[in-house]
C-alpha cells in the first residue's frame, strides 16, 4: 500500500503569460522537498537558459518520435513551439516522495486533469489585466505585437480558471508563494 510519508504529490503551475508562474516556482525550489519537471521543447535556446536544467531542447522530429512512444503523460503546442512533460522524472520524483512541480500552459493542465493524473491544480491570476500588461512590458522579453497577442490569450486562458482545485491571485509575492506552499503540504516559508 502507498505510505502517504514517502509517496510525493504533483503539483501543476498553470495560468496566463506573465502571471508569475516562472517567478513563483523559482521561490518554490529553493525547497529542496521541491523537483522540477524540466520539460521538452521544439522552441530555440534562449540566451542564459541550460539545456537539461530548463528544458530538453530536441528537434520537431525528436519531439514526434517521443510523442510516438508514449514518453509524455502530455503535450502542446504553445505560441507555435512544441512543449511535453516527461512522465520518467515524475514516477521518479514521485517514488522519492518530492513534490513534482509541473508548469505548463492551460491546455496541459487540462490534458493531465482529464487523464485523472492526481495533482494539485493550481491557476495563478494577475491581479488585474492591466496589472498583467504592466508585468509583460516590465519583463522586456516581448515585442509590442506579441505583448497584444499574449494579452489577448490571456483573457481565454483565465476563463479556464474555476478548472482548477485552486486559484492563487499573484499580487504580492511572499504571499502567493506562501499559499501555493501550504496547498502542496510544504508549509509557510517564514
Ligand atoms: P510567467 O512565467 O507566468 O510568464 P513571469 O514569472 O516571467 O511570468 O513574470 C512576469 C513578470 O512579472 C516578471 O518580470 C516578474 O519579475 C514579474 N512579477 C512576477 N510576480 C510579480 C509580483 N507578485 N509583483 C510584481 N511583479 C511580479
Ligand atoms: P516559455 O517558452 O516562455 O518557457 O514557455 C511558454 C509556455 O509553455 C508557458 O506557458 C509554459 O507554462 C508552457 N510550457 C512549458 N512546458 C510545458 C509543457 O511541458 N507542456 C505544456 N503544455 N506547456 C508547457
Amino acid at each position: 500500500m502507498a505510505d502517504s510519508a514517502t509517496t510525493g504529490r504533483m503539483l501543476v503551475i498553470s495560468g496566463p503569460s506573465g502571471c508569475g508562474k516562472s517567478t513563483i516556482c523559482k521561490a518554490l525550489l529553493t525547497d529542496e522537498r521541491v523537483v522540477f519537471s524540466v520539460s521538452a521543447t521544439t522552441r530555440p535556446i534562449r540566451e542564459g537558459e541550460v539545456d537539461g536544467q530548463d528544458y530538453i531542447f530536441i528537434t520537431p522530429d525528436a519531439f514526434r518520435e517521443r510523442a510516438a512512444s508514449g514518453q509524455f503523460i502530455e503535450y502542446a503546442e504553445v505560441h507555435g513551439n512544441m512543449y511535453g512533460t516527461l512522465r520518467e522524472p515524475m514516477d521518479t520524483a514521485l517514488a522519492a516522495g518530492s513534490v513534482f512541480l509541473v508548469e505548463i500552459d492551460v491546455q496541459g493542465a487540462n490534458q493531465l486533469k482529464q487523464q485523472g493524473i492526481p495533482g494539485i491544480y493550481t491557476f495563478i491570476a494577475p491581479p488585474s489585466f492591466e496589472i498583467l500588461r504592466e508585468r509583460l512590458v516590465g519583463r522586456g522579453t516581448d515585442a509590442p505585437d506579441v505583448i497584444e497577442r499574449r494579452l489577448k490569450k490571456a483573457h481565454d486562458e483565465y476563463e479556464e480558471r474555476s478548472k482548477y482545485d485552486h486559484i492563487v491571485v499573484n499580487e504580492d509575492l511572499d504571499r502567493a508563494v506562501n499559499e501555493v506552499r501550504e496547498l502542496a503540504g510544504l508549509g509557510r516559508a517564514d
